[in-house]
């Protein structure tokens, strides 16, 4: 009997924020695929069966939860925030694209989540309101020059940048280098968030400007959302809240 594979997003972090319909697919799976700190995540069940795999193995992790798919199980692999937004979908629908025969019949659905560029503008406002574009700075699956030449086009062409994966231990002089690039295109008064760790215990948000950058610290847990030219702050009641309004108009290159 062929199993079935279901790939889940959790959310950023709070039960709260993973959706019931991601609840259910875990909570019907008799096993669980993922990387350590989201599986610790999952509430326990007995008799479920959970496959801890290292960070950086996605394409490993998504041939394991294949395999044990194909062997009849009910698998569910997770990721944290949305599964395909630099995440496990894509690496399972990669590994699929190998053909292995013994993976063709197993079903495979993607279930979605609260990815963190939505929890973090959630908490400052609406930053995201108007046009924006998404750019992860890992340079482990592309060369560093082309995530600068996505900024420069995304920065002339006045998105607000979304920032995932903006630093690690690493990779510690990226995004200073990445903002740099930004700045060219962007008035150092631009507002940027800096977002730790949203919806978790130790979230903390920072609303800053461009020019104020490089006294920020970002870490594997952060994610930076750079206004576009029209994006603002008000301050209502002691609080700052930053957003982007619906309209733009034509820039001049
Ligand atoms: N699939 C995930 C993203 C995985 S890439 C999603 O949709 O959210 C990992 C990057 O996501 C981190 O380096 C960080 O930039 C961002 N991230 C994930 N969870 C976060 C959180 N709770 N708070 C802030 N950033 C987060």
């Amino acid at each position: 009997m062929t199993g079935r594979l279901v790939i889940v997003g959790l959310g950023p972090g709070a039960p709260e924020l993973t959706t019931p319909l991601a609840s259910d697919a875990l909570a019907a799976a008799t096993d669980l695929v993922g990387y350590a700190p989201y599986l610790a995540r999952v509430p326990e069940r007995s008799g479920q069966m959970r496959h801890i795999s290292e960070n950086r193995e996605e394409l490993a992790r998504a041939r394991q939860a294949l395999d044990l798919a194909a062997s009849g199980k009910s698998v569910a692999v997770v990721s944290s925030g949305d599964p395909g937004v630099f995440a496990m979908a894509s690496a399972v629908f990669e590994v699929i694209e190998e053909g292995n025969p013994a993976w063709r019949d197993v079903e495979v659905t993607v279930v979605p989540g609260v990815s963190a560029m939505l929890a973090a503008a959630a908490r400052v406002g609406a930053p995201l309101g108007h046009d924006f574009c998404v750019i992860s700075l890992s340079d482990n699956l592309k060369p560093w020059e082309l995530v600068l030449q996505r900024l420069e086009a995304a920065a002339a062409a006045d998105f607000v940048i979304v920032l995932y994966n903006p630093a690690s231990m690493a990779r510690p002089w990226q995004l200073g280098e990445a903002l740099a690039r930004i700045a060219h295109h962007r008035a150092g008064a631009t507002p940027v968030i800096f977002a730790h760790a949203v919806s978790q215990s130790d979230e903390h948000i920072d609303i800053t400007t461009l020019a104020e950058t490089e006294s920020k610290h970002a870490d594997m847990r952060t994610l930076v959302i750079v206004g576009s030219s029209t994006t603002k702050l008000i301050e209502r009641g002691g609080r700052v809240f930053v957003y982007t309004p619906r309209h733009a108009e034509l820039v001049e290159p």
